[in-house]
């Protein structure tokens, strides 16, 4: 049977002198029955107790251990300097050095407990860094997309409005508070409608582009929505117009709430006649 098993933590105690009573009793009759394992571990828990000045976090006593401490210093506490009649006569004396023991544990659990709380506060400043950082991030991409899809935009609408193969549509209007918008249909492109000199329609209501289909009867298909920016300045560029330029009779915009509608709820506001061949003057 192995002697470490059975005294293993009675031999820390008793390197720091916290052991008494039978349990010290059974432990120093087996010493000094000549144990050698057992002289070897006692030999490397005093060692250690000398060490507990020194020693870091991971080398704190055990749970027994730690409460045979407590008690000491708890019986010590109840009668300063005095014998200490009421726990026992076989209590050892308690050595300088277990004292130097004790203060190096509580400054190790003091450190501990101040290390943790220093660690936790840059844990945290990290991660708000870090969240923050994210979010900045994720809005540089934001404006990046946006750019590029404007880039490509303005690209679109100047293919378009130099192919030769786009088709010219005036808008005219009957409204006297705004000037005329001129489509430019490209059969490959797609479609862009500008103007200027376009009033911004009330609150958040916009202009909505619709396709007149050559078919009898046939509803006006919605296309898209935009509004026009503070100067007048009116732009939309469609990409795949719903609607091929062969099957368009007219394109029409009018006024629309927020969000556009699935078919006109307002008089269109410019009409134009889609022809495949050159406008000319009437
Ligand atoms: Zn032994």
């Amino acid at each position: 049977m192995s002697s470490t098993d059975q005294f293993g933590e009675l031999l820390q105690a008793y390197a720091l002198g916290a052991l008494d009573g039978p349990e010290r009793e059974a432990l120093e009759a087996h010493l000094a029955a000549g144990c050698p394992e057992c002289a070897a571990e006692l030999a490397e828990a005093r060692w250690v107790v000398s060490q507990l000045a020194y020693a870091a976090p991971e080398a704190a006593p055990s749970d027994m251990l730690r409460g045979r401490l407590m008690q000491i210093v708890r019986s010590e506490a109840v009668a300063p300097g005095t014998s200490v009649t009421s726990i026992g006569s076989s209590k050892p004396a308690v050595p300088f050095w277990m004292w130097a023991a004790v203060a190096a544990l509580l400054l190790v659990s003091l450190y501990s407990f101040w290390n943790a709380r220093q660690l936790q506060d840059q844990i945290r400043d990290v991660n708000e860094r870090a969240t923050a950082q994210l979010h900045s991030r994720e809005k540089i991409e934001e404006e990046l997309a946006a750019a590029r899809q404007e880039a490509a935009q303005v690209k679109r609408e100047a293919d378009i409005l130099a192919d030769p193969s786009s088709v010219k549509i005036a808008m005219a209007t009957t409204a006297a508070d705004s000037g005329p918008l001129q489509a430019n249909w490209n059969p490959r492109l797609g479609l862009v409608l500008s103007g200027s000199k376009i009033p911004q329609p009330a609150g958040s209501r916009v202009l909505q582009l619709w396709i007149i289909p050559k078919t009898a009867g046939a509803k006006p298909v919605p296309v898209q929505i935009e509004r026009p920016d503070e100067n007048g300045t009116f732009v939309m560029v469609v990409a795949t117009p719903p609607e091929t330029l062969t099957n368009a009779k007219a394109l029409a915009v009018s006024e629309e709430p927020a969000g556009g509608s699935p078919q006109p709820t307002t008089t269109p506001k410019w009409v134009g006649g889609v022809s495949l061949f050159p406008l000319k003057s009437p």
